[in-house]
């Protein structure tokens, strides 16, 4: 039985295939040698989250952001003023507002 729930579990044939290709696709861009040097720059150039910043409070960014994303707008993945340093919450919240949003317009 744990057998069958690891085959189904990594085979993923209930997801959309469509889907797979873009998470594959932006995956493998997050692993890329330019993405990852510029990453480490911007972080290096904005330590600080910009949005936390934009209402005074100073907060680590942890994160490098595309404003738009590398899946909708792949030429604009090594583009600096696509680029936007988060914080941990700040990310997490863009994250959830974006998740909200698509729930949202299943629904209508
Ligand atoms: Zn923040």
């Amino acid at each position: 039985m744990p057998d069958r729930i690891k085959y189904l579990g990594s085979s993923g044939h209930t997801r959309g295939l469509l889907d797979r290709r873009h998470l594959k696709r932006s995956k493998h861009f997050y692993n890329t040698w330019p993405w990852l040097r510029l990453r480490r720059e911007y972080l290096a150039a904005h330590p600080l989250c910009e949005r936390c910043g934009a209402s005074g409070k100073v907060v680590l960014a942890r994160h490098v952001h595309h404003r738009l994303e590398v899946r909708t707008a792949p030429e604009l993945g090594l583009d600096v003023a696509n680029l936007e340093a988060l914080c941990v919450s700040c990310h997490n919240r863009h994250t959830c507002v974006e998740g909200h949003r698509l729930h949202r317009r299943m629904d209508t």
